[in-house]
């Protein structure tokens, strides 16, 4: 298995491997780049079908923790841990604990999180070994939020104030009867749209899980359609909040609104897509600079100094960030997730 010539290695700073007999683990960390700060990135267990792999989703996943890290104005790197393994049939605390020990091996240039498959009862097993663990102190909330270590509630808020940002530089108007489509009401989705009604949206969604949207009919008046046809619903915001992939050759052509701006990671199927939502005369929000609350939180929880208040500030600052990749978008004729990555290279140095 080459690493150097991957075709997802991109200068990563440090790659390492970990087989542990005793304890079953198998893992990677990779460190893309630390020119900021340690690289922070979750942790992910999943059942890879083998270790190459494994080894291209933490390649790839790492690199992305640098630009979303950048542009969300963190003193810190890009960095991500994967776990070859099955998570409800695998895992062990020794696994864990022999992860803690490997997370320790990297002597903090990387500093795992939660991700798919690793819970907060997983982390604090690794923190038994490793101090380079964050997202398991949960200090504070804001906006009166119970502070249990879920980063949706911050998710939610930053793509909530993203979003705004995004119909104001648009549109120019606030959110007041604006028509919001929102796909997907899971933890990110349903929080999202109970800001957009505080603020007088009106919402139209779907989610396969019919208890969701029921919940959403009755306590926000919200129509329900179906996952089908929420893509071309005449809206003014479409708020991708479940998977990715979703804006593509398809789907673009579907699409009746002004502004795309949610929560879901990787939404262009392929960045070439940021260029035919551009010529549609629609206005992409890029995924990692909208969703980066949830990381932003983890960040001021394991700050000392931090508080309720500077981590709300923080959050409020994706609408700068987003207002800043607009302009830049604007006055050189290129789509915003291009610029998005120009800016993140010029932060981190690249
Ligand atoms: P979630 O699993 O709680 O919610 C996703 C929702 O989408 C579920 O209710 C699911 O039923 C629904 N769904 C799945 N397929 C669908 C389909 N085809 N059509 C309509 N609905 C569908 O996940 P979440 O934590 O709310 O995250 C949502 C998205 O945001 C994901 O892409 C996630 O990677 C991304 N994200 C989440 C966070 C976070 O803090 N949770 C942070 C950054 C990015």
């Amino acid at each position: 298995m080459s690493v150097f010539e991957h075709h997802e290695f991109d200068q990563h700073e440090q790659v390492l491997f970990c087989k542990d007999k005793a304890s079953g683990l198998q893992a990677i960390i990779a460190v893309h780049n630390t020119n900021l700060g340690a690289s922070l990135g979750g942790c992910r267990m999943w059942n890879y079908t083998d270790s190459g792999e494994a080894l291209t989703d933490v390649l790839r996943l790492s690199k992305g923790m640098t630009y979303k890290a950048a542009m969300a104005n963190l003193k810190q790197g890009g960095g991500k841990a994967v776990i070859i393994g099955n998570p409800h049939t695998d895992k062990t605390p020794e696994m864990m604990a022999a992860m803690g020990r490997f997370v320790n091996s990297a002597q903090g240039a990387y500093i795992t999180a939660e991700d798919s498959g690793i819970s907060i009862d997983d982390l604090n097993k690794m923190h038994e070994f490793s101090e380079h663990i964050a997202g398991i102190h949960s200090r504070y909330s804001f906006h009166g939020g119970h502070a249990d270590g879920n980063p949706a509630p911050a998710t939610a808020y930053g793509v909530f104030v993203g979003l705004k940002q995004s119909v104001k530089y648009k549109l120019g108007t606030d959110l007041k009867g604006l028509r919001v489509a929102i796909q997907g009401l899971g933890h990110v989705g349903y929080r999202l749209a109970q800001h957009l009604k505080n603020e007088g949206a009106e919402l139209i969604v779907t989610d396969i899980y019919e208890q969701q949207l029921q919940r959403a009919e009755s306590e926000f008046g919200a129509k329900i359609v179906s996952p089908e046809e929420i893509i071309h619903q005449d809206v003014d915001v479409f708020a991708p909040c479940a998977m990715g992939a979703v804006l593509n050759e398809r789907t673009i052509p579907q699409l009746k609104c002004k502004v795309v701006a949610g929560a879901a990671n990787n939404q262009l199927a392929k960045e070439s897509h940021g260029q035919m939502v551009m010529d549609a005369g629609i206005l992409y929000a890029p995924d990692y600079v909208i969703n980066a609350g949830g990381i932003i939180d983890i960040y001021h929880q394991n700050q000392e100094d931090s508080s309720a208040q500077a981590l709300k500030e923080h959050l409020e600052g994706i609408g700068g960030t987003l207002q800043e990749i607009y302009k830049r978008a604007d006055a050189e004729s290129l789509p915003t997730n291009q610029v998005s990555n120009l800016i993140a290279e010029e932060r981190f140095g690249k």
